[in-house]
């Protein structure tokens, strides 16, 4: 079984609970695919056991061939290209490695090297299995990191969570991208209520199951997230309250499983085990 976290905004919880849900089963894989910001090893006392750097192959002008057509810069979609009078410049944090330009260019005056944009990370801890991608700080883009990331998954891995990015960016999608189901977690506010909002409109629009776990309840008076599931169909998992003990034992490093109890997460295990 393959579960996404996801979440509208930072904050919510995200991380926490699916650091909870992988504890709930020995030999799960708890996967960091929030490459930007990775903080489930702050959760789990990971031993790593392998390190590497991650690379994403950008081009190479040969100067010495190249007759400066312009082809491959007016080829790229993504303005990482630009020729002039007597030099072709790279800009390789916007090139998304599609290949065009090597490929239109008549001289076969380009070529593709590879460029390192991050590390990946492979440990145990807590009985349970971590993989996780960290993003060189400056490098734009988290998709090729994040594919990557997703890629040390045993194909034989029989129970996988996976730390999506908050948001409903790109790296989202690749974060969510062959989930059996996705976790939406989101804070028990009004603006937690309009970012799970959009996030519910692009899980819609991504056909993957899902279902919502209210955190911080009682932060506001409503429990408005609940009520906008019920008012709108969408299955909803857990509340989990705005607590003092829990908050405290987040800023230690402590999942929620461990300051709130595992029962609610079995029953989150239970409810997808149900659906699928
Ligand atoms: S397409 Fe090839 S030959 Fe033309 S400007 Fe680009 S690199 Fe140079
Ligand atoms: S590989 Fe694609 S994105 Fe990168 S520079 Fe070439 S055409 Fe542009």
């Amino acid at each position: 079984m393959r579960i996404s976290v996801v979440s509208g905004k930072g904050g919510a919880g995200k991380t926490s609970i699916a650091v909870s849900l992988a504890l709930c089963r020995q030999g799960a894989f708890i996967v960091d695919c929030d490459v930007e910001e990775p903080n489930v090893s702050l959760f789990v006392p990971v031993q790593i056991e392998e390190k590497k750097v991650a690379t994403k192959p950008v081009p190479q002008v040969k100067q010495d061939l190249c007759t400066f057509c312009r082809r491959c810069a007016e080829a790229c979609q993504f303005n990482a290209l630009m020729v002039l009078p007597n030099t072709v410049l790279v800009f390789e944090k916007l090139c998304h490695s599609c290949g065009t330009c090597s490929f239109v260019c008549p001289e076969r005056a380009i070529v593709e090297v590879e460029r390192p944009i991050g590390e990946i990370e492979k440990g145990k801890g807590a009985g349970i299995h971590y993989i996780g991608g960290r993003l060189f700080v400056g490098e734009a883009m988290a998709t090729p990191l994040i594919s990557q990331v997703r890629g040390q998954i045993p194909s034989d891995a029989e129970f996988v969570v996976i730390d999506a990015p908050p948001g409903i960016t790109c790296p989202v999608v690749e974060a969510v991208d062959g989930a059996d189901f996705v976790v939406l977690v989101a804070e028990s506010t009004p603006f937690g209520l309009q970012d799970m909002r959009l996030v519910v409109e692009f899980l819609e629009e991504m056909k993957v199951p899902f279902g919502v776990v209210e955190n911080k309840v009682g932060l506001c008076e409503e429990p408005m997230v609940q009520e906008f599931c019920r008012s709108s169909g969408i299955d909803f998992l857990a509340s989990i309250p705005f607590d003092e003990e829990i908050a405290s034992s987040y800023s230690e490093g402590i999942p929620m499983i461990h300051s709130y109890g595992g029962d609610v997460f079995e029953q989150i295990i239970s409810f997808i085990e149900d659906r699928l």
